[in-house]
């Protein structure tokens, strides 16, 4: 149609097949699905141990320039992108995308399920709750969060022995210790399973966390864009005995407990993760963890189901995971290993598997390939680029753009110059996924006032640049048969052999790590570290961390750490001002510079537009 409906108008003018019908399609059978609604179900893990012995498909990774205000439109090639090989180029694919935080779908950048017609449906139940996995680590978050205070408080107010008493009750007159108590005691060297016959001391060892609450790193979240919980206090009830300390929300997909979900392979897997995760300092400068907190049972109780990746469809019928959406900043904006490990059986031999990574090549593609393959030990075969000629002319120098005031007309007549020039991000970005010795194929995201000319000099500079091919792209106004040529091209590219290879050994000191992301990758001459940045750094490799993948927590709009330099920006220092550690998940994530993890709303969010229709019960304004 044209003008091309609203992403939510397309979305619901098509029905979605019964979910039942796709998992059968696709070959599932009734008893590995669990059925949310009519159009979600969840896949059960059991799945990976029947399919063991399929041959993977090959998995391809959509990633982009680095990011305008303009947009890339990652989600729309992938699911672009799958709906031309499985519709139109007749092979077995899958989309695995991140399941979006609720904060910016009424905050500022709305839905992510891709758009016009090339989308996941239904788009609100994407967009909105899905199945509960976000609500579901918001609570094990929480738990554990609650858990840290309260048990401050009841160290603070009891005497050894009281705490010692409560903590391995008498039951009966018999006292036991739980599983979870014998493994603290194991890690704190006292070789006793008899309650009774520790020494005074080993039940103060074993009673007392000690925490220092100045090294508390875990905080509580939610799924709101909340900035007024950027920095609270809490504890200031009297009957919380004085324990008050200042502390902050985060936003739910900033936990560290989503990063786990998406690195996790298996429940066993993800129950270890959830114990190891390090909540804070004792004050001998010992990490504590969930399990020293005797909470991972919980926790993992409360993730049994969210570790199950979710399947939905895209616009044209084919399958789609949704699963994880780790904070693209501090965590790794990538979507779930299971689910990628799962399709790639799924579609098997001559299948692909399409999934996408947050932010620039430079940020998201990096972390998928050093810290999620490294974690899953996948072979990625391709990388799809995508860039837009809109977002290249700001690269190039084009004018600044206000949300709601018309574009310049830099952006919307053929400028040719604009274009040559912004092509070195793309040039840049194509270089970076060399490094790892992936081909890549540009996927130009056609818009309504690109030029013929602007799209073959894109083209050309790409394929100039070491691209393996780069193809306009016309799924947005058309579907699956406008993204035929970049199916085709993914498809030669993927016949070739992979060549892949990680960037860093993770045996290297943490600054040596960090150097050379920011070198190889960022192009920036060297690091600085702050002095608290260094003083972690020592911390962490003292405390046997050392040997952990980098996860920066960089700002995505540029290269650098400046976000107002596009293009390629040189000679840079980049600033480490502090390191931190997500040690479930399995990551170390220097920060340069400040990075919120809390989003704010904007004076008119996008909730303003969103509404339903009572009588219809249809949901109104999402896009
Ligand atoms: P990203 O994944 O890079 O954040 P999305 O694929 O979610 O981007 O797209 C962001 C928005 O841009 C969506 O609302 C989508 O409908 C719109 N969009 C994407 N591609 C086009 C296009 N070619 N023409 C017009 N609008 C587009």
């Amino acid at each position: 149609l044209s003008p091309v409906p609203s992403d939510i108008e397309i979305s619901r003018a098509q029905t979605p097949k019964a979910v039942e019908i796709l998992a059968k399609e696709i070959g599932l059978f009734a008893d590995e699905i669990e059925i949310y609604g009519k159009s979600k179900a969840k896949v059960r893990l059991s799945l990976l141990e029947r399919l063991k012995d399929q041959a993977d498909g090959k998995y391809v990774l959509v990633a982009g320039i680095t990011p305008t205000p303009l947009g890339e439109g990652k989600s729309t090639v992938t699911i672009g992108l799958v709906q031309a090989l499985t519709a139109h180029l007749n092979v077995n694919s899958f989309a695995c995308l991140r399941q979006p935080s609720q904060g910016p779908t009424f905050g500022v950048k709305g839905g992510a399920a891709g758009g016009g017609y090339a989308q996941v449906i239904p788009m609100e139940e994407f967009n909105l709750h899905l199945t509960g996995d976000i609500h579901a680590i918001t609570a094990a978050n929480n738990l554990l969060a609650a858990a840290i205070d309260a048990r401050i408080l009841h160290e603070n107010t009891q005497t050894d022995k009281a705490l010692y008493n409560r903590l391995v009750p008498s039951v009966n007159g018999v006292r036991e210790f739980s599983k979870i108590q014998l493994a603290r005691l194991k890690r704190l060297g006292i070789n006793k399973t008899d309650p009774s016959a520790l020494t005074e001391e080993e039940m103060r060892k074993f009673a007392r966390l000690d925490i220092d609450p100045s090294t508390i790193t875990w905080q509580r979240v939610v799924d709101t864009n909340d900035r007024f919980l950027r920095k609270i206090t809490v504890g200031q009830a009297s009957t919380e005995k004085g324990c008050s300390r200042q502390a902050q929300f985060d936003i739910a997909v900033a936990s560290e407990i989503m990063a786990v979900l998406a690195l996790t392979d298996s429940l066993a897997d993800m129950k270890e993760r959830l114990g190891r995760m390090v909540v804070a300092s004792d004050k001998n400068g010992q990490p504590v963890t969930a399990d020293d907190l005797g909470v991972t049972g919980a926790l993992t109780v409360l993730m049994k189901d969210a570790i199950k990746p979710n399947l939905m469809q895209t616009l044209e019928g084919t399958p789609v995971f949704v699963h994880a959406g780790p904070f693209a900043n501090i965590a790794h904006g990538n979507s779930s290993v299971l689910a990628d490990k799962i399709a790639l059986k799924l579609v098997g031999e001559g299948g692909f598997v399409v999934t996408e990574a947050g932010f620039g090549a430079d940020i998201g593609m990096e972390k998928f390939f050093n810290i999620k393959c490294r974690a899953s030990g996948l072979v990625p075969n391709v990388v799809v680029l995508v860039a837009t000629v809109r977002a290249l002319k700001m690269h190039g120098g084009g004018p600044s753009v206000t949300a709601g005031v018309p574009l310049k007309k830099e952006y919307t007549e053929e400028n040719l110059q604009l274009v040559a020039d912004g092509c070195c991000n793309l040039e840049k970005q194509i270089q970076i996924a060399q490094l790892f010795g992936v081909p890549v194929v540009v996927a130009l995201n056609v818009f309504k006032t690109d030029t013929r000319a602007e799209i073959d000099l894109v083209c050309e500079l790409a394929k100039r640049a070491g691209a393996f091919n780069a193809v306009p792209c016309y799924h947005w106004s058309i579907g699956g048969k406008g993204s035929v040529d970049l199916a085709w091209a993914v498809r030669e590219a993927a016949s070739k052999e992979s060549r892949f290879q990680f960037l860093y050994d993770v045996q290297l000191p943490i600054v040596e790590k960090i150097r050379t992301i920011a070198q190889s990758v960022y192009g920036a001459k060297d690091i600085e570290l702050s002095p608290e940045a260094q003083s972690k750094i020592d911390r962490y490799t003292e405390q046997g961390f050392g040997n952990l993948p980098i996860c920066m927590a960089k700002t995505h709009l540029s290269l650098s750490h400046q976000p107002d330099k596009k293009g390629v920006p040189k000679g840079f220092i980049l600033p480490i001002s502090d390191v931190r550690a997500s040690i479930g998940a399995g990551f170390i994530y220097p920060l340069v510079g400040t990075m919120s993890t809390m989003p704010g709303l904007p004076t008119r969010p996008c909730f303003y537009d969103i509404d339903l229709d009572t009588e219809t019960e249809q949901v109104k304004g999402l896009f």
